[in-house]
């Protein structure tokens, strides 16, 4: 399975995909839309995710899904641990909230469950990345080896923002994390300013239509194309249109293997 472009054929794994359970997949996916005022794509139900993924050519998919309620992290994990194993080209992060009080007890489910991590959306969730509470979550999930996959960057508010995420990387540098959206969605200027660290990685997901080429390659090169991670934020997108703007970034045969599967594979594992 793989992606041919320009005659070259790539491996390629979706770093940023989310899924819904059935019965709240229709309300989710119109939900997230209305929140960016952008028309989703598809609904975020995981066989559409599978189907469609895997006929594109992508043989990898990070899934995810946020918890807006404390209450929803043990059954959304337990959701994404069953769709890991019905699909097992799924890899899945752990849902989490800023309310979970038993920090280790919940990061050892997340790792019973065999899930690579967890995903935060500061803007739905409505904290700051910097919040105090948040940092034993981060040092822990490091120490653990677990990948943090952050939302990050929206003009329109704050809890998100790439100059926050840096003041996290002042206090653990070795922070193991992706910064979506190539560091920060709409604060792109911002993410290249203000935030690096050795163990941050960004992906390209829902960014590439809303930024020229010039900005989304100045951002790739500040984090590194060794550090980029290709990704749809399914199901904002399809995989098809995001692959033909990836590759409408124009980077050689070497970069885009890296991108698009070689990173991925590095970080995960695989
Ligand atoms: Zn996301």
């Amino acid at each position: 399975m793989a992606v041919t472009h320009n005659g070259v054929a790539y491996r390629v794994a979706d770093a940023h995909a989310h899924i819904y359970p059935g019965k709240i997949a229709e309300k989710a996916t119109a939900s997230v839309g209305r929140f960016y005022d952008i028309e989703m794509d598809e609904i975020g139900l995981p066989h559409i995710l599978h189907e469609e993924g895997t006929e594109a050519g992508i043989e990898r998919f990070l899934v995810c899904s946020v918890a807006t309620k404390v209450e929803q992290v043990a059954s959304i994990n337990q959701f994404i641990a069953e769709k890991c194993a019905k699909y097992p080209a799924f890899l899945g992060l752990g849902a989490w909230h800023q309310d979970v009080t038993d920090v280790s007890g919940e990061l050892d489910r997340v790792q019973a469950l065999g899930l690579r991590g967890i995903k935060l959306h500061p803007d739905f969730q409505k904290f700051n990345i910097d919040d105090e509470n948040m940092l034993e979550v981060y040092a822990e999930c490091t120490r653990r080896g677990l990948i943090v996959l952050f939302h990050t960057g929206d003009d329109r508010m704050d809890f998100s923002s790439p100059r926050r995420l840096a003041k996290v990387l002042e206090k653990q540098p070795d922070f193991l994390c992706i910064a979506a959206h190539l560091g920060g969605y709409r604060e792109w200027v911002d993410a290249r300013a203000v935030l690096q660290g050795t163990n941050v990685y960004i992906d390209t997901s829902s960014s590439l239509w809303a930024c020229s080429v010039e900005e989304a390659r100045r951002n790739i090169a500040h984090f590194g194309v060794d550090k980029t991670l290709f990704g749809t934020d399914f199901p904002m997108w399809t995989p098809k249109e995001e692959l033909a703007r990836f590759f409408s970034m124009g980077y050689g045969e070497e970069d885009n293997r890296k991108m698009l599967y070689d990173n991925f594979a590095r970080l995960f594992g695989i």
